[in-house]
């Protein structure tokens, strides 16, 4: 960003970056639909708030295009966040219901059989950490991209519209800078499915110029930003975005994610959570409590089976013996502090299919260590 760019007010600097997203809009790019990736943080706000106000303005013969406003939810959010997300998304819901926008609010979850709990409850997978991070791909990758795909078999392509910054980190930089950019379009090629494109309309915005927007800006489908202010301050500051591969995913389950999974092991601490106990929420105290003691009991091998999953025996290249899954006591035992933990937090931490779904894959695993063990 030049710095004639950075002196101009940000009502001029706006208006043009909806006035791109507009014209955008109405490009000839087949009218792929778009898919704006939101997660209720401040940089995806941003976009959804462009891309609704430029809609608006178009006129209706000639809104043609579908947009989709996605956001994913993990089904292990951090209960502030998920509130305020299912809030804005009602919101937005509400608005173009009124004004009729070819708009379609939708969220996508991970498979029943690929949630965080079935996953670590059900089949004993260890608390994920930086070497077995197998929660990201699960939880935010695959049912992004399924929507993506459908999206893209249903038109033949889709257009990914995404609040990813340069000046967000070094690492998104790269990202943003790797991948060419389609025959001088304001297109870039998706990294990893094949038909499916990146639309990046803030990738030149500082992080100044997001709050000044939003601070300056009502929020088009009625309402201020103001409670995303409020979020921020409480959790002390940053998001985890709207991740589509693992080279996007800078602040998953890093010292940055601050709102991130509130089971999150792979980070040290959980800040979000402990950032809104300490802005005065200590109903969130026994979710930071089960989460530290998830930490604690990971490399706990009284709680793990010697053997994989596979019913192999395994070790590393220096000797030394890789465990198993939790034992099936160990995974009783999360369950009921887990239902311990919901009780006193006083709203649903897991639901009724994934208990049922985690009792099945404990009947299937018992059977099997008998079959093993008559072998
Ligand atoms: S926030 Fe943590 S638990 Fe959630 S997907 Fe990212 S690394 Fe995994």
């Amino acid at each position: 960003m030049t710095a004639e760019q950075t002196d101009r007010p940000i009502q001029e600097r706006w208006a043009e970056v909806v006035q791109h997203v507009k014209d955008e809009y109405l490009s000839d790019a087949q009218r792929w639909p778009w898919i704006v990736g939101f997660s209720g943080g401040k940089d995806s706000t941003v976009v959804a708030h462009a891309v609704f106000e430029a809609l608006a303005t178009v006129p209706p013969s000639q809104r043609s295009r579908p947009v989709h406003i996605v956001s994913n939810d993990t089904m292990v959010e951090s209960p502030l966040v998920m509130a305020h997300l299912d809030e804005v998304s009602a919101q937005i819901q509400g608005a173009v219901d009124n004004l009729s926008l070819p708009i379609t609010v939708a969220r996508t979850r991970p498979d029943p059989d690929k949630t965080f709990w079935v996953l670590l409850i059900g089949k004993g997978y260890p608390s994920p950490n930086q070497q077995m991070r197998w929660c990201t791909d699960r939880l935010k990758i695959q049912p992004t991209s399924t929507y993506i795909r459908d999206n893209v078999s249903k038109h033949g392509a889709a257009v990914v519209v995404l609040g990813v910054r340069r000046t967000e980190s070094i690492r998104r930089m790269r990202t943003v800078d790797k991948y060419e950019n389609d025959r001088g379009t304001n297109l870039n090629l998706h990294s990893s499915i094949t038909g499916a494109y990146i639309f990046r309309p803030i990738v030149d915005l500082t992080t100044d110029d997001v709050w000044e927007i939003l601070g300056s800006f009502h929020a088009p489908w009625g309402g201020s930003h103001k409670k995303l202010f409020q979020l921020y301050r409480d959790a002390e500051g940053g998001e985890c975005p709207v991740v589509l591969s693992k080279d996007e995913a800078p602040g998953c389950g890093t010292k940055n994610s601050r709102f991130g999974c509130w089971t999150c092991t792979v980070v040290e601490k959980d800040k979000s959570l402990q950032g809104f106990v300490d802005s005065g929420q200590h109903a969130y105290k026994p979710l930071i409590a089960f989460r530290d003691w998830l930490v604690s009991i990971r490399n706990d091998k009284t709680k793990r089976s010697a053997i994989r999953r596979n019913g192999r025996l395994t070790f590393d290249v220096s000797g030394k013996h890789i465990p198993g899954p939790f034992t099936i006591q160990a995974r009783q035992e999360i369950l009921e502090r887990l239902l311990a933990a919901q009780a006193e937090f006083g709203t649903k931490l897991i639901t009724d299919e994934e208990i049922d779904l985690i009792h099945k894959c404990w009947a299937m695993d018992l059977q099997q260590e008998e079959r093993l063990a008559n072998a």
